[in-house]
């Protein structure tokens, strides 16, 4: 009998049947990353490459059956959050971390697919800020979700800094704004602190469209590193890198016939 422990990574989050984005993703992404995952499934997306056919929403009181199963099981070293459907579930996810305080939570605020279709009820956002804002160490919003939650556009990396202030003022203690969406061949990310500190991260844009579920191996990637015992700041450029060498390792990777994932 072994006493050595995996560390552990909670992911809760929407499925992905085609297998990149989502929690399978996060799966993957975190056993890659040497560390042992469990899961709650917040809500079943029926999509591939292509798209989101449909959402089907699990019963609030499921996922708050899911996660109490799981954590008073197994204390995870960290969690990460994606797909939040609505408020209800919002709510229960909220209520039960409560009784779990010093585990690091990493949220990626997923609320519409690159491929245009709507992940998370545009009434939630209010409710997502106020409650589960001050339970988060780190929220990873692209551009688009930045510029929602600012209520302001975020095109150039100066707007991308005053937002990522605003977001800190909204009370999370750090916010890594990704910069993948701005149109430049050099990639820029700010991690920025409600102390004012702030780093950039900047990687080679990859010719490829194979990027589904960037956002989500990113957020799990960053959650792994946590879990095994790096600080916020190494965590976060390690997620970068390592999202960067999935991205070039599946680049020519053909998967279906959409936008293909990334390869771990
Ligand atoms: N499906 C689920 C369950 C997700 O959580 C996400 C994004 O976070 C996506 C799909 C969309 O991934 P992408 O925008 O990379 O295609």
């Amino acid at each position: 009998m072994h006493t050595y422990k995996y560390p552990v990574v909670l992911t809760v989050a929407g499925f992905d049947g085609s297998g990149g984005a989502g929690i399978q993703a996060d799966i993957n992404t975190i056993s890659a990353l040497g560390c042992y995952a469990t899961s709650v499934l917040t809500a079943l997306p029926v999509q591939n490459t292509t798209g989101v056919k449909a959402v089907h929403l699990i019963p609030a009181a499921v996922v708050k059956q899911q996660l109490e199963t799981v954590l008073e099981d197994i204390r995870p070293d960290a969690i990460k959050i994606g797909m939040i459907p609505d408020e209800a579930v919002l709510m229960v996810i909220c209520n039960v971390l409560r009784a779990y305080p010093g585990i690091p939570i990493i949220y990626d605020p997923v609320m519409v697919a690159s491929s245009g279709d709507h992940l998370m009820q545009k009434e939630t956002i209010s409710a997502m800020i106020r409650e589960l804002f001050p339970l988060i160490a780190l929220v990873t919003p692209n551009l688009d979700e930045a510029a929602v939650l600012t209520n302001t556009k975020v095109n150039s990396i100066s707007e991308m800094e005053i937002a990522a202030r605003r977001i800190t003022d909204m009370g999370c203690p750090s916010v890594l704004l990704k910069g993948g969406h701005l149109p430049s061949g050099q990639l820029t990310s700010v991690l920025f602190n409600a102390d004012q500190s702030r780093q950039l991260f900047h990687t080679e844009r990859i010719d490829t469209d194979n990027t589904h579920g960037t956002g989500c191996t990113l957020s799990a990637a960053i959650a792994a590193f946590i879990a095994r015992g790096e600080g916020l700041n190494f965590a976060v450029e390690s997620g970068i890198a390592y999202v960067h060498q999935a991205i070039l390792h599946g680049k020519d990777v053909k998967t279906g016939k959409g936008r293909g994932p990334l390869n771990h």
